[in-house]
């Protein structure tokens, strides 16, 4: 798993740092998205407020994770697959949170659906949060 997140980072063109590893190394972990506290939390103040920061803004404009938006503003962040670039972000699924856990979750294999907008108006992008209980917490 290291090997793999060190070729993130080359293909990425970033120098190798032990926070850029650290993290990334969590993401790679996790199957749910995080948010900076959760970071925070699981690096147990290894790094300080401003270089996870920093970290994450840089992963998300190279690319590497992508942010959902959550209805009490807190942001979470999720790995990409590998369809991202540095500016170009290609995460068009539908995202979950579970109710009940609080995981945020990636639907990756569930598309946006298409939207038919009023006329004369452009799409940039569409983000889709769907809320419910997630499989684990069904059983
Ligand atoms: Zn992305
Ligand atoms: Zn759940
Ligand atoms: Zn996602």
């Amino acid at each position: 798993m290291k090997h793999e997140i060190v070729e993130i980072l080359k293909n990425s063109q970033l120098h190798i740092t032990e926070n850029r590893l650290k993290i990334l190394e969590l993401f790679q972990k996790n199957a749910h998205a995080l948010s900076h506290a959760d970071i925070e939390k699981l690096t147990g103040k290894l790094f300080d407020r401003i270089t996870i920061y920093r970290t994450l803004q840089t992963f998300v404009e190279k690319g590497i994770v992508h942010i959902i938006p959550t209805s009490d503003n807190s942001i979470m962040y999720a790995l990409c697959k590998e369809e991202c670039s540095e500016g170009h972000h290609h995460d068009d699924h539908v995202h979950f949170i579970c109710l009940q856990c609080g995981a945020t979750l990636c639907l990756e294999d569930v598309a946006v659906p298409e939207i038919k907008i009023r006329k004369g108006f452009s799409i940039n992008e569409i983000e889709v949060v769907v809320k419910g209980i997630c499989l684990d917490c069904q059983q």
